[in-house]
């Protein structure tokens, strides 16, 4: 028998029927053994996740204000699933104990944790499964950063003696014996530390999109699904702003090279997305014929060029750069270089408030003969395996995008040849992105 995590999103288990179908796919394999639930999502466009009450109340009893009316509402969300799933559970302790909770003020990420946690006690006593609290398996260390060592180890022995258990999502517990949750969305990443710890063959992140698409389908009509994609492609379109999965999920479960299949709760029969290693050995002769897996990008960045005569021949230039942006806190996202010139990409909400003193520091620190700065730039990530190989894969970009009559302001080719980074105006990125999706796809 082999080991399967499955993570349900917010969506997954927003109502009593969504918890229909999670338990449906949770029996129709018995490798699912270990579970990992969000709080209960939006039930509909307006409607408000279970995590932002939470998060409201905490600022409501932390200003004095009386949260009764809004907790009421959490109260009524998971009763109402309690009673329609007939279960016997009782969650009215845990009811009052988080409001005393919130009058004495003891946190923000307690707060939000307890969807999680609540959702968990649910599920677990509809699947029949163990509840192990995520406060006593998921720790993190004195600064804050998640504890990856012991919770391996705590969560592994645990994890040996429970044949099948529900761990909620999103929280753990601090040195300081107090719960903090990861940012936004994380409980991606709590399946992902259990599949680890389980020594899982595979992670299922189960969602309500069928995995990924090739491009955003707000910008390109009816994208391609993408069938497979490596850790590394996926990394380069989810930074560049492809959301499904947490974008700090794939760590954990890349070390062990522990598979992650993007599932669709709402429709089980479609295969998804699946993220691997590698994709010589799993993409089937039809993937194999794309070159490229994906197009995503982001808007507002700009680019700080630097001149200088000689700069090539100069020691330490580059460095001088980029300690003036560490020195006002301003990570680069790209570097592209000339012989005697030097551009730096940042992004402008970082940039934009310091401006001035920047360019200042800059001159002062690298004796720049120019400085040229252009904003409102939008960059866009081309990622493919299949360019490696293949010739003629950027010229192809490029012609398309000077037929389309869209300026190219920056190009940058990472060594790794998995993808090419191009420079628009933010007014073009749309259009770009459709003329890209056009040549590779039609
Ligand atoms: N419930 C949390 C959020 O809304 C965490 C999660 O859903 O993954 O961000």
């Amino acid at each position: 028998m082999g080991i399967k995590v499955a993570k349900f999103g917010g969506s997954s288990l927003a109502d009593e029927n969504q918890f229909r179908k999670v338990k449906k796919i949770v029996e129709a394999d018995p490798d699912r053994r270990y579970i990992v639930p969000s709080a209960p999502g939006k039930r509909f466009s307006d409607d408000i996740k279970i995590t932002d009450l939470l998060y409201r109340c905490y600022d409501m009893a932390k200003s004095g204000e009386n949260f009764e009316k809004e907790f009421s509402l959490i109260e009524k969300r998971y009763n109402d699933i309690i009673s329609a799933l007939s279960l016997s559970l009782s969650l009215e302790d845990d009811f009052t104990e988080i409001k005393s909770a919130l009058r004495a003020k003891v946190g923000r990420d307690y707060a939000a944790s307890r969807g999680e946690y609540l959702n968990g006690k649910i599920l677990a006593e509809y699947l029949g499964y163990t509840f192990i609290d995520a406060a006593e398996v998921i720790f993190f260390d004195e600064n804050g950063k998640f504890a990856a060592e012991h919770t391996n180890y705590v969560l592994s022995e645990r994890l040996k003696r429970t044949e099948r258990a529900v761990i909620p999502g999103f929280y753990g517990i601090s040195a300081n014996d107090t719960i903090k949750t990861f940012s936004r969305g994380g409980s991606d990443i709590t399946g992902a530390i259990v599949a680890k710890a389980a020594r899982a063959d595979l992670y299922e992140n189960w969602t309500d999109v069928s995995g990924f698409l090739c491009a955003d389908p707000r910008i390109v009509k009816n994208p391609r699904p993408i069938g497979i994609i490596t850790y590394r492609e996926l990394r380069e379109l989810s930074y560049m702003g492809a959301t499904v999965l947490h974008e700090e999920a794939i760590f954990p479960v890349k070390s062990e090279g522990i598979p992650i299949n993007i599932r669709n709760t709402n429709k089980p029969e479609d295969c998804g997305t699946m993220i691997v290693a590698s994709v010589s050995t799993m993409r089937t002769d039809d993937e194999n014929q794309n070159i490229i897996t994906g197009i995503a990008g982001k808007k507002n960045f700009s680019v700080i060029t630097l001149e200088k005569d000689r700069m090539n021949e100069e020691v330490g230039f580059g460095r001088r750069v980029l300690e003036v942006l560490e020195h006002h806190n301003v990570c680069f996202e790209h570097l592209p270089s000339g012989i005697d010139t030097m551009s730096v990409i940042v992004d402008d909400s970082l940039f934009s408030k310091d401006k001035n003193e920047i360019i200042s520091d800059l001159f002062d620190e690298t004796g720049a003969d120019s400085i040229d700065v252009e904003s409102g730039i939008a960059l866009i990530a081309v990622a493919g395996h299949g360019m490696k190989n293949m010739r003629g894969t950027a010229a192809k970009i490029f012609t398309a995008l000077a037929d389309a009559n869209i300026n190219i302001r920056m190009i940058d080719q990472g060594s790794s040849e998995l993808n090419i980074i191009i420079g628009v105006n933010n007014d073009d990125f749309e259009e770009s992105i459709r003329t890209i999706y056009g040549a590779f796809e039609n």
